[in-house]
């Protein structure tokens, strides 16, 4: 039998492993180090911002641009629905409440009207979800956001390369999150950058994410013995300098990584799209994805689960695609959100990484067609 194709897998060569050796031999493997600048240069111009922050992960950038935003008990964030509860959590750990909104159905981004129906006088701002890699309705979000005076932060963790109307993602909102975590599209195992044209705002998550004082590597580079005084609770939110290294590697693949998934998906779109049971994902035409995640919608007559064990049997795998947030009993329910809901129970990911080739794909659209015809074969017989 051929070998499990993985749902997801980075791409790393000896470029990586150099990168790791030379960080490991300059005996600075801290964070905010002397590379932690290069790949905050160097993400800020991919984003078109003034500032990137280097950070631990994504779920740490949230946390801080939502204290950056002064954000905290008494206070409601509102939080699109279908996403990695990360989005959530942030909110939680300021002590402020998340208020979740429902999602446009076919692309899981949030739903403007129901930001109008969640808006309560205690709402601060928004945090808008690029779902799989597929940037949110911007435009329309910040004259909403402007209009009310609420700030918007873009939880772009999926979203390294992606565009929106020729515009970079991390450039769209106020502030925006990214990840590098090693389910993404480009990773150095966990990581996060923060960004913003704002300088206050990125001052500000700079020295929180660490422990509220400057960087002991600046301060190394003063002229006189420099002592911090500690004056505000921080975290310990640095990325290490051997992610940072792995980082800035990733970031030069990333064109070409980006362009091997895009192929991808035209050949998924050529080999799937006949199978009757399943939808494909909905790519906005204003608006280039970077296809972290590729997620049929299963119709809801079918057990996604027997499709999923249908798919492993024959050594491919698939998950359920993201989570519906405001199901999940840490969050105590603010508000019903029924497309989110639904595509919860429906969306199944199915492998998609730069490592694949054209007869994987090829393997996974034959199985997908098998499983799926079985299933529908099964409801039929057993509707009376
Ligand atoms: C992956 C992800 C996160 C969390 O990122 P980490 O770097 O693991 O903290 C947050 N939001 C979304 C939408 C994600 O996909």
């Amino acid at each position: 039998m051929d070998k499990v194709i993985a749902l997801g897998r980075p791409t790393f060569g000896d470029e990586e492993l150099n990168a790791v050796r030379d960080v490991l031999e300059s005996g600075w493997v801290a964070g905010q180090g002397p590379n932690a600048g290069v790949l905050e240069e160097r993400f800020a111009e991919l984003c078109g911002t003034r500032h990137a922050v280097a950070v631990a992960n994504c779920t740490a950038a949230l946390h801080l641009a939502l204290l950056a935003f002064e954000v905290g008990p008494g206070d409601d964030v509102l939080v699109a629905d279908y996403t990695f509860p990360a989005t959530g959590h942030s909110v939680l750990y300021t002590g402020a409440r998340p208020v979740f909104v429902d999602v446009q159905p076919g692309t899981g981004l949030i739903d403007l009207a129901d930001i109008a129906a969640a808006m309560t006088p205690a709402t601060k701002g928004i945090i808008a979800v690029d779902v799989y890699g597929q940037c949110a309705d911007y435009d329309e979000l910040r004259s909403f956001a402007s209009e009310q005076g609420v700030f918007i932060i873009e939880d772009a963790a999926p979203a390294v390369g992606a565009t929106y109307r020729g515009r970079p993602a991390g450039s769209l909102a106020d502030v925006a999150c990214f990840s590098l975590h090693g389910r993404k599209g480009i990773t150095s195992g966990e990581g996060g950058l923060f960004v913003t044209d704002d300088q206050r705002l990125a001052e500000k998550v700079r020295k929180l994410s660490a422990f509220g004082i400057e960087s002991a590597y600046t301060r190394q580079a003063a002229a006189s013995l420099a002592v911090p005084v500690f004056d505000e609770l921080g975290y310990n939110y640095k990325l290490s300098e051997i992610a940072v290294a792995i980082a800035i590697v990733q970031l030069e693949r990333l064109p070409e990584l980006l362009a091997k998934r895009r192929r991808l998906v035209a050949l998924y779109a050529d080999l799937l799209g006949g199978i009757q049971g399943i939808t494909l994902p909905v790519a906005l035409p204003d608006r280039e994805s970077t296809w972290q995640t590729y997620c049929v919608a299963i119709d809801p007559e079918l057990d996604r689960g027997r499709i999923a064990m249908g798919l492993r049997k024959r050594e491919i795998q698939s998950n359920f695609g993201t989570y519906s947030s405001h199901v999940q009993p840490l969050y105590g329910l603010t508000r019903y959100c029924p497309v989110s809901a639904d595509i919860f129970a429906r969306h199944l990911a199915i492998p998609m990484h730069a490592n694949l080739n054209t007869d994987d794909l090829e393997r996974v659209a034959e199985a997908v067609a098998e499983t799926v015809a079985e299933e529908r074969a099964r409801v039929l017989e057993s509707t009376p």
